[in-house]
Formats: C-alpha cells, sequence, structure tokens
C-alpha cells in the first residue's frame, strides 16, 4: 500500500473528473442489470464506455485482476470475477469499479437487487448504503479514522448485521490504494486525524449473518464463510474545508432504478 499522501486543490479536482466518468459507468451497468443477464457482459460495457471517455480501467492489472468490474453475487462480498454467470431474480450483485483519469484513480461500489429480493436482503442493502453515508458524514477534520469506523459498525450492528474485517477501505489517488487504512469498524477518537485534503474511499462491506469470510480458490474472490448474502457500497471521499465531499456518484445508477420500478 502506497504511502499517505495529502492531495493538492488541483489533484482533487482530477480525481472529481475520474469520479464522474465512474458515476457514468455505474449508470451504464445499472441500465442492463436483470434477470438473464451474465455478469461478464457487464465487465464488457463497463471496459468500452471507460475508454471511451478517455479513462483507462484501475482494476485490470492491478496485482493481476483480471478484468474491469469486481462482480460478487450474494455470499461473494468483494474481487469476485465477471463470468458466464447468469443472474436471477431474487439475486444481489455488487459492482466495483475504479477509473484512472490523467493519471488519478476513482473508486466506487453499489448493490443492486436483481428483480424482487427477501425483506430481510433488501434491508440489508438498505442499511448498508445508508451506513456508508454515516460514515461519509465523520469525514471531517478534527475527527479521528475510528470515528467512521463506528459510526458504521454501530449502526449495521444496531440492525443486526456484521462488519467484514478482513478488508478496509483506503486512501488513493495516484495508486488506487494508498495509506490510511479505512476499516468499518473502530473506536471514537482512534487512529489518524482527519486533515485537509485526504483522499479515501469509504466502503462498508456488510454480512447478513456472521462477520467471518474466507477466500475461494481463484485466489481473488472473498466470500462469507456462513454463505449468507453480503452487501457492499462505496464512494471516493475528499475533506475539504473540513468537510466531507464524495467525489464519485450513485446519481446516473439512481436514475436508472427509478425508472424500472
Ligand atoms: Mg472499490
Ligand atoms: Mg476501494
Amino acid at each position: 500500500m502506497a504511502t499517505l499522501h495529502y492531495k493538492s486543490d488541483e489533484e482533487i479536482e482530477i480525481i472529481r473528473e475520474s469520479g464522474y466518468i465512474l458515476g457514468k459507468t455505474h449508470g451504464e451497468l445499472a441500465k442492463l442489470i436483470a434477470p438473464g443477464v451474465k455478469t461478464i457482459e457487464l465487465d464488457r460495457v463497463a471496459y468500452q464506455f471507460i475508454l471511451d471517455n478517455g479513462g483507462t480501467p484501475s482494476f485490470k492489472g492491478f496485482n493481476g485482476f483480471p478484468y474491469t468490474l469486481c462482480i460478487s453475487v450474494n455470499e461473494q462480498v468483494v474481487h469476485g470475477f465477471p463470468s458466464e454467470y447468469v443472474l436471477k431474480e431474487g439475486d444481489i450483485i455488487s459492482v466495483d469499479c475504479g477509473v484512472k483519469y490523467k493519471g488519478y484513480h476513482s473508486d466506487s461500489a453499489y448493490t443492486y437487487p436483481v428483480g424482487n429480493v427477501h425483506s430481510d436482503v433488501q434491508h440489508l442493502l438498505d442499511v448498508t448504503k445508508q451506513s456508508l453515508y454515516l460514515g461519509i458524514e465523520q469525514a471531517i477534520t478534527g475527527n479521528r479514522i475510528g470515528d467512521i469506523g463506528y459510526a458504521i459498525q454501530s449502526f449495521v450492528e444496531s440492525e443486526g448485521f456484521s462488519v467484514v474485517r478482513e478488508l478496509v477501505g483506503h486512501g488513493l489517488g495516484k495508486h488506487l490504494h494508498e495509506k490510511p487504512e479505512v476499516p468499518n469498524y473502530g473506536a471514537k477518537g482512534k487512529g489518524l486525524k482527519l486533515e485537509n485534503n485526504l483522499v479515501i474511499a469509504i466502503e462498508p462491506m456488510i454480512n447478513l449473518g456472521k462477520k467471518s469470510v474466507m477466500q475461494e480458490k481463484d485466489g481473488w474472490t472473498i466470500r462469507t464463510a456462513d454463505r449468507s448474502p453480503s452487501a457492499h457500497f462505496e464512494h471516493t471521499v475528499a475533506i475539504k474545508k473540513g468537510k466531507p465531499e464524495v467525489l464519485t456518484t450513485f446519481q446516473y445508477i439512481e436514475e436508472v432504478l427509478k425508472n424500472k420500478k
């Protein structure tokens, strides 16, 4: 993991442009997610869309990862491979994507229901997304990294879900993964002090069942040990003038989802 690096205002603006391309990419994928779709098709669309918009996919080739997207279905938590798997009604699918633009990365993930899902699973999606925003609210100067994790963990556990410990959020910029680590659990007032012009990816990974996870034989895919469903939402966030500014966006996803209903 690359060292801690505070960004200039100009660098933050480039990451915001990168995050805009990423947000639009997610919107294109949102149009396609439905029963009957193969997850590899989403990867092809994302790859081409990012290139057509002047970016490059951050994940492809990162530590040897072979794809543009991480696609994690149901009990898969993160780092799943796009594949010939055909989405079916009742699945949930996490789509995680990164864009590199003018040398700077942005990173964002969204978990979708495929058609109608069980009400407990929908609640998991709602709580995980809400926990992301509760974490973002804590990304203010004077707070510490632990305040972000504490806000996420205390809310999620109060809803009866559990926080994955082995994977965490991260700083990013010229490198996809920079310091600091941003855990989704923690204690108030503990960890690195948050300063202006820090850019971090906040990304709660929340399980419906127990917190334990394991790695599949492909060397990448992480799934829940108890095979309960898991959700993942992520934004890239800068701290500017003391406050969080979200540099990625779900706007294009949510416009599509609203029209699907
Ligand atoms: Mg990500
Ligand atoms: Mg990330």
